[in-house]
């Protein structure tokens, strides 16, 4: 393949809109340009890119027994309308009518699909297991598209959905997943971690997600730094042991305390010389169920997934000021739940303690003293505080990291969810009818991509694991007018070629330095350079991407030491 040849517009500004660095080395690399919001035309370095993780992708799925399918992007609304989503799935789903009037949407995912198929296709145990899967665009109407190829709305997804006969071997298809979900990214070449997650209100209860390590990942986990224990989670998901008080044990008469403009928990505790630690904190939600109270304690934040499962909503806010002020009867900031009426309060474990200070729902008042049970009821007691670093490994108690990541792929344990309502069931033995137990098992294909280039990148461009990498080597002929040069540039590029090395070549009548700073955009792995030196030595100039460092190589050694260099890059691809 030829640069002059290929579309390849490299930019040498950093687009405005992009804030990721995979977003804006995709377009200066000129491989990505975008049709809207969230909607991106693959160049074809891009599209070389994609192929290649789908590749991988599949001969993973095909190794553990993956069937491939191809299901339609177009999804008639009466399948939605019968497994309940066609309601629930909100604004997020892309519908559209057919010239009869007849509702449809654009595939988010294909539960519904794939679970009519087997419905009609599948009716004995003997059929079981089944994995079926396919590679293909989804469509989702993101609240916030953004950072390029990270949160489109149409976006390549490897989508896989388990169909066994009962948990015990539901077990063991989640497991083959994740063990090649292991291997994808690590084939892939990147740093991740599968990390516990939460598995929604309804459905499955295991789930994990594989998070890409990065500092643009907009999850965040934490991990127990301790390899051995190897405990990892959302922080939406994660649990640690509560923190015992160390304060009070009997109750002291409630009094008030004057905290004028006091409306922070830093300022209150500061204000009446007291720790964070011994106050409660009393956060007003809404809900579809009416409002909730949350109590943490001072130094705590809510987490609002927990929340949601705790009090079993779907839809949980926090009130606005004049909503708070119509609840409480006090504008926000001094809320409390003493004598706090028509509201459902919850309280975190931790923040059940005695002779609390809390807000008292009159205007520059704290109350002191505050004791659960005898000055408030709470209508529940449970986890709801946000897991933070520091706090200890709820397997092994050392202090809790905290890193951010990209959710590349995640598996998920559906049970009988999809099968019960849409009706997919089996003849067992014994000629019982049972549900189809299931999995769904989802890798972002096109996230994926993006999510390397956040791991591997420097001031000058892409550094792309050779496993994926668009081409594997550049060869630059430092003037492509010189016929020597041009000739030596061919003559390597077909040896490469012939041992089955992808190989570009930077034919264009350009200055080597523009050649040199384009092929550091565009990160390809092994960078060749054919100078006049090299034609009177016959050493060739061969520059890793990765570390910089240049070796001269006698040209009958070079596609041994190209071969070497690259298997080395991609050592783990057979791990498993
Ligand atoms: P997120 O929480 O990031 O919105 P999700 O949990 O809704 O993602 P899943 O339904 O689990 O996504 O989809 C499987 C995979 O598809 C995700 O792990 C992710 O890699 C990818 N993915 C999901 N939404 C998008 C998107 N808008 N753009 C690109 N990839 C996506
Ligand atoms: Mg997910």
């Amino acid at each position: 393949m030829r640069v002059s040849e290929f579309l390849m517009p490299t930019l040498r500004e950093t687009p405005a809109e992009a804030e990721v660095v995979s977003h804006q080395l995709m377009v200066r690399a000129g491989y990505i340009r975008k049709s809207a919001a969230g909607v991106y035309t693959l160049l074809p370095l891009a599209w070389r890119v994609i192929k290649k993780i789908e590749g991988i992708v599949r001969e993973e799925m095909d190794r553990e027994g993956g069937q491939e399918i191809m299901m339609p992007i177009i999804q008639p609304a009466e399948l939605w309308q019968e497994s309940g989503r066609w309601d629930v799935y909100g604004p997020e789903l892309f519908r559209l009518k057919d010239r009869h009037g007849r509702d449809f949407c654009l595939g988010p995912t294909h539960e519904e699909i794939i679970t009519d198929l087997v419905r009609g296709e599948v009716s004995s145990y003997k059929q079981l297991p089944l994995l079926l899967y396919q590679i293909q665009n989804k469509y989702r109407d993101e609240r916030r598209p953004r950072f390029g190829l990270m949160r489109g709305r149409e976006f390549i997804m490897k989508d896989l959905y388990s169909f066994d006969r009962d948990e015990e071997s539901l077990d063991v298809s989640y497991w083959k997943m994740y063990r090649a979900y292991t291997r994808i990214f690590r084939r892939c070449g990147l740093k991740f971690r599968p990390v516990e997650a939460d598995s929604g209100a309804i459905g499955g209860n295991d789930t994990h997600e594989f998070m890409v390590l990065a500092e643009s990942g907009e999850a965040l986990v934490v991990y127990c730094p301790n390899d051995s224990c190897g405990y990892a989670a959302n922080v939406e998901k994660a649990v640690s042991p509560p923190e015992r008080p160390v304060y009070e044990t009997g109750a002291r008469p409630l009094e008030e305390a004057a905290t004028p403009e006091m409306r922070t928990v830093n300022q209150v505790a500061s204000f009446l010389g007291i720790s964070p630690k011994t106050l409660i904190k009393t956060l007003i939600y809404k809900t579809e169920k009416g409002p909730v109270a949350a109590l943490v304690r001072g130094d705590r934040d809510v987490n609002e997934i927990k929340l949601i499962r705790a009090v079993g909503v779907i839809n949980l806010e926090l009130a606005p000021p004049e909503e708070v002020e119509r609840i409480t009867g006090c504008a926000p900031g001094f809320a409390g739940p003493v004598g706090l009426g028509g509201v459902k309060v919850v309280v975190d474990e931790e923040a059940l303690m005695a002779n609390a200070v809390s807000g008292s729902n009159k205007k520059n008042i704290h109350f002191v003293n505050v004791n659960a049970g005898r000055d408030f009821k709470p209508d529940l007691v449970t986890d709801i505080r946000l897991v933070k670093a520091g706090d200890p490994c709820p397997s092994c108690g050392i202090p809790l990291a905290e890193a951010r990541g990209i959710e590349v792929g995640q598996v998920f344990k559906l049970g009988d969810k999809y099968s019960k309502v849409l009706g997919a069931t089996f003849l067992d033995e014994k000629g019982q009818s049972r549900p189809i137990v299931m999995g769904c098992y989802g890798i972002g294909v096109t996230r994926t991509m993006a999510a390397a280039i956040e791991q591997n990148y420097d001031q000058n461009g892409i550094i792309w694991p050779s496993s994926i990498a668009p081409f594997q080597v550049v060869v630059i002929p430092v003037s492509a007018k010189d016929i020597r040069q041009d000739e030596m540039a061919r003559r390597v590029c077909e040896k490469l070629l012939k041992a089955g090395v992808e190989v570009i070549i930077d034919d264009r009548n350009e200055r080597p330095g523009v050649k040199f700073k384009d092929a550091d955009l565009v990160g390809y792995p092994v960078r060749i350079t054919v100078g006049s030196k090299a034609v009177d030595s016959g050493d060739l100039e061969l520059r890793l991407r990765r570390d910089g460092n240049n070796i001269m190589i006698p040209e009958a050694d070079l596609v041994n030491r190209v071969l070497e260099i690259l298997s080395e890059d991609q050592e783990i691809t057979d791990a498993g």
